[in-house]
C-alpha cells in the first residue's frame, strides 16, 4: 500500500507492536555494535525458537526434513537460518539477506606508540566514512585479540557507565585558521585517525613510559602482550546506547544501523513464521560495506555450501537440484535506503526518494554512473510483491539512491542475482547514512518486519 504517512494509520494494537519492536531492536543495537556480536545474538534468538546447529546434524549424520530449523555460522561473524518449508525445497526458496558490519575505525596489527607523552592507538577505517565525524566523539573498542596458544580475549570497554571511553583529538578552534580553509575531505586525514589510550607514565622507566603503563595495564588486565595485537581484530565504534529521538519519541538514533535496522526485523519475521510453505532462509553477512569480499561476506561460497549440505541431509544433493532451487528462489536484499534529508533537498529527486515514516523502501536498483554496477529489479517480480505487500497492508515506497549522479552505492543484491534468481532491494529509510549516530523512524522498522514476514507467508 503505498499512503502518506505509515503514523496516520496505526490502531492502539499496532503501536504498541511497533513499540514493543522497537524497544527489542534497540537492545539489538545496544549488544551488537560487531558483527561477532550481532551472530551471537541472532543465534540466541534462533536457538530460542527452535533451529539446530547445521554442523552438529552433520556431525551426528542426523537427517533433516520439512518442519526441521537450522542456522550455520561461519567463522563467528555470519549467520544463515533455514526453516525447511512444506513445498519442494528444489521449487525455490524465500530468501531475506542483510548485512551485520558497519562502518567504523579497525586498530591496525601494531597500533600502540607514544608521541609527547600520550600513548594511541593507530586505526584503518572500514568503510564509507566522513572523517571528520570521528573525531572528538566518545568510542568504544569492541573485539577479540587471539593468542598463539589459541586462547580468545574478547574486548569491551567504553559501554558501561563506569567503563573508560577513547577519544581522537581535533585542533581547537582558536588554532583551526589554516584546518578551515580546507576542503571536508581532506580536512582529517585517515592517517591522523589516531586515538588517544593513555597518559600516564609508568614509574621508572624513561623511555615511552607511558606505553609501557598501557603495555603493563594490558598485561595486567587482560593478559595481553604488543604482539598480541598481530592477531587481534578491535573495532572502535561509537560509544553509547541507542535512543528514541525526538519529542514524539518517533524515532530511533544509534550506531550501526546499516544495516541492523534491515537484518532485525528480517531476523525477527523469519523467527516469528514457525511453519512456512516454502522454505524460508535468512542470510545475514559481513564485508558488505567493503564489497562483500572475503570468507565471510556474501560472496565467499558459504551460502551455496551450506545449501549443498542441506540437500545432502535431505537426501537429494545433486549440482542440478541446488542450482534449481537457487534459481527458483525469490530474496529481498534486506538494506537501508537514504531517507529524504530537507536540509539537503537538492541532493534527491522528490518523487523518487524514501521519506522517513513512508514505509519499507524498495530501490529497483542501486548503483552509480547510468545504474552502473545494480541488479535491476524485474517488474514481473515487483508485481507479485506489491501484491503480497498490499493483501498485508504493508505501507511501502519506491526509491532512488539519491538524484542521478549525486554519487551512489551498492548492496549484496546482484550476488544472489547471478543465481538467477528473483531479487529486489528494500529496506528502511536512514537519515545520515554512515555517520556515527544514524537516525530512523520506528514506523519504516515496523513495516519493514511486517513486510519481510508477508514475503515469507505469501512469496
Ligand atoms: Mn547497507
Ligand atoms: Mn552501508
Amino acid at each position: 500500500m503505498i499512503h502518506d504517512n505509515a503514523w496516520t494509520i496505526y490502531s492502539a494494537e499496532d503501536l504498541e507492536k511497533l513499540e514493543k519492536l522497537s524497544a527489542d531492536y534497540i537492545g539489538f543495537l545496544n549488544n551488537g555494535k560487531t558483527e561477532r556480536e550481532c551472530v551471537a545474538q541472532l543465534v540466541e534468538m534462533a536457538k530460542g525458537k527452535g533451529y539446530r546447529d547445521l554442523a552438529e546434524i552433520i556431525a551426528n549424520d542426523e537427517k533433516l526434513a520439512s518442519g526441521d530449523k537450522v542456522y550455520a555460522v561461519n567463522m563467528d561473524k555470519m549467520v544463515m537460518m533455514v526453516n525447511i518449508g512444506e513445498d519442494i525445497i528444489r521449487d525455490g526458496m524465500n530468501i531475506l539477506g542483510a548485512h551485520i558490519d558497519s562502518p567504523r575505525l579497525d586498530i591496525k596489527q601494531n597500533p600502540l606508540y607514544e608521541s609527547d607523552e600520550l600513548a594511541y592507538f593507530d586505526t584503518h577505517y572500514y568503510g564509507g566514512i566522513k572523517k571528520y565525524q570521528y573525531v572528538t566523539m566518545p568510542l568504544a573498542l569492541h573485539g577479540v585479540v587471539v593468542k598463539t596458544d589459541g586462547t580468545k580475549v574478547r574486548i569491551c570497554i567504553g559501554e558501561k557507565d563506569d567503563d573508560p571511553v577513547f577519544i581522537i583529538s581535533d585542533i581547537l578552534i582558536h588554532l583551526a585558521e589554516e584546518q578551515m580553509k580546507k576542503v571536508v575531505s581532506t580536512a582529517i586525514e585517515g592517517e591522523s585517525l589516531d586515538i588517544l589510550v593513555g597518559s600516564k607514565p609508568l614509574k621508572g622507566k624513561d623511555k615511552d613510559a607511558v606505553k609501557e603503563f598501557i603495555l603493563d595495564l594490558l598485561k595486567k588486565e587482560y593478559d595481553i602482550e604488543e604482539d598480541d595485537f598481530i592477531s587481534a581484530e578491535i573495532e572502535a565504534v561509537p560509544a553509547g546506547r541507542a535512543k528514541e529521538a525526538g519529542f514524539d519519541r518517533s524515532m530511533i538514533a544509534g550506531y550501526g544501523q546499516d544495516d541492523r535496522c534491515c537484518a532485525y526485523p528480517s531476523a525477527a519475521a523469519m523467527l516469528d513464521v514457525a511453519d512456512p510453505k516454502k522454505t524460508s532462509c535468512g542470510l545475514f553477512v559481513d564485508k558488505e560495506e567493503i564489497g562483500s569480499v572475503g570468507a565471510t561476506s556474501m560472496e565467499s561460497h558459504f551460502f551455496e555450501d551450506m545449501m549443498r549440505e542441506i540437500l545432502d541431509r535431505m537426501g537429494i544433493y545433486s549440482e542440478l537440484n541446488l542450482a534449481r532451487c537457487l534459481r527458483n528462489s525469490r530474496m529481498l536484499s534486506s538494506d537501508v535506503s537514504a531517507a529524504y534529508d530537507p536540509l539537503y533537498a537538492d541532493r534527491f529527486e522528490k518523487k523518487n526518494t524514501a521519506k522517513l515514516g513512508h514505509g519499507l523502501a524498495f530501490n529497483k536498483y542501486t548503483g552509480a554512473r547510468g545504474k552502473s554496477g545494480a541488479n535491476d529489479a524485474n517488474p514481473e517480480y515487483l508485481g507479485i510483491i506489491r501484491q503480497v505487500l498490499d493483501k498485508h497492508d504493508v505501507v511501502y515506497q519506491t526509491s532512488e539512491l539519491g538524484k542521478v549522479d549525486a554519487g551512489g552505492g551498492g548492496t549484496i543484491a546482484y550476488i544472489l542475482s547471478l543465481y538467477g534468481m528473483q531479487v529486489v532491494d528494500c529496506g528502511v529509510p536512514v537519515l545520515s547514512m554512515h555517520a556515527p549516530w544514524e537516525t530512523i523512524s520506528k514506523s519504516d522498522l515496523y513495516e519493514a518486519y511486517k513486510g519481510y514476514k508477508a514475503f515469507l507467508i505469501e512469496c
